[in-house]
């Protein structure tokens, strides 16, 4: 939709709060000696990829990470000239756009590195490639027994000019429950994988930490860290203390209806709320269309004329109702569904929650054709 007028409800991004979280995140990196990766796939986990991609660069991140070459190419065709690395491509996919477009591409399979150099040969460029080792989390990357076989023909097509190998990378599985097992034995792996590969006669960068482990595990930084979810200051590890972190979404709508209900009267769908006493309700125009739950109804309140106020009824399509006793509440006051917590609304996380799910899938899933997103 390009009619402003016709949104009602908006995504606000505060840009200040992704800068500040880059500059958290950079500088806990630079304290151990490595560089900053901003992952800004799937449209920066809601916030604008674009608009992230460039916060994060002037704060701080010297490269980028999208999953896709769609995502990639995006950025680049944008101006994006940074260090960008994706690593997630469909099957039978052409990887010559990604290697004609500067984009690093990652290989977790010989076969996978055949594709890159038959890229860069009709290209008659290097490509840039990540060596992707699966130290645990059994999802992509090259499996420990099959590992020796790719550093070999990496360290091969770089000789012969097809490739250049940049990095040895993994993802961890669980690194957001601190003293987790796996962390270190994943981190065991990895080092091993990386002795090969200089046995290989290669010498990669390393990375292998994510959010949570930019912030538990600095023995864990390497060379570059790849952050996500913090850099829009969602935490990822908020059992370990207060990191700092600035919530960057915020989802707010405004009041178009007010009425006084008399006792005894249901609301929305199925009446499973009823008033026991003569009460007013404002009408807010959002519902699970644009993102609300319809699994919240009757678990979860917005923030609306100074204080929190409980949502009644079922979460409709389009809309939803809140309950205001007997408040002055007025059309075209501002609702807020969920914010950084400043002002006691509810935030992404208390979302997730109640839902039974984590703050990535919240603000991921937020940006909808009814919902405008400004900055
Ligand atoms: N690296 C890879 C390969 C990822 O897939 C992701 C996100 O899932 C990240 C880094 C960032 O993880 P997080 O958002 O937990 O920081």
């Amino acid at each position: 939709m390009n009619d402003q007028t016709a949104y009602r409800a908006d995504l606000r991004i505060e840009v200040g709060a992704i800068r500040h979280n880059v500059a958290v995140l950079a500088d806990r990196a630079r304290r151990s000696g490595a560089r900053t990766m901003a992952v800004v796939k799937s449209d920066g986990y809601g916030h604008g990829a674009l608009t992230v991609a460039r916060a994060a660069l002037e704060s701080g991140a010297e490269w980028l990470g999208v999953a896709s070459v769609t995502e990639a190419l995006h950025l680049r065709r944008a101006g994006i000239e940074a260090p960008l690395l994706c690593w997630l491509y469909s099957h039978g996919e052409d990887l010559t756009p990604a290697v004609a477009a500067g984009v690093d591409v990652s290989a977790s399979t010989v076969a996978d590195l055949r594709r890159i150099e038959e890229a860069a040969s009709s290209l008659g460029r290097p490509a840039r490639v990540h060596l992707k080792i699966d130290t645990g989390l059994n999802r992509s990357g090259c499996p420990p027994e099959q590992w020796p076989d790719l550093v070999e023909s990496a360290a091969k097509a770089q000789a012969d000019g097809a490739v250049e190998v940049l990095a040895v990378w993994s993802h961890l599985a669980c690194a957001d429950e601190p003293g987790h097992p796996s962390v270190d034995m994943q981190a065991d792996r990895f080092r091993r994988a990386y002795e090969q590969a200089r046995q290989a006669g290669l010498r990669p960068m390393r990375h292998l930490a994510n959010s949570a482990a930019v912030l538990t595990r600095p023995d864990l930084h390497f060379d570059l860290v790849r952050p996500g979810i913090a850099v829009y200051g969602l935490d990822p590890v908020p059992q370990a203390g207060d990191h700092g972190l600035r919530p960057a979404m915020t989802f707010r709508s405004s009041v178009v209806l007010t009425k006084r209900i008399a006792a005894g009267e249901g609301v929305s769908y199925g009446h499973s709320w009823r008033a026991e006493q003569p009460v007013t309700v404002a009408l807010v125009p959002v519902g699970y269309a644009d993102g609300v739950p319809r699994t919240l109804s009757g678990r979860f309140s917005v923030w609306l004329a100074g204080k929190r106020r409980p949502v009644v009824g079922r979460v409709c399509m389009d809309q939803l109702v809140v309950l205001c006793d007997d408040d002055a509440v007025a059309e075209g006051d501002e609702v807020v569904l969920f914010g950084p917590g400043d002002r006691s609304e509810p935030t992404a996380a208390e979302w997730a929650d109640t839902l039974g799910t984590i703050h990535y899938e919240i603000v991921t899933g937020m940006y909808r054709p009814r919902v405008s997103r400004t900055v």
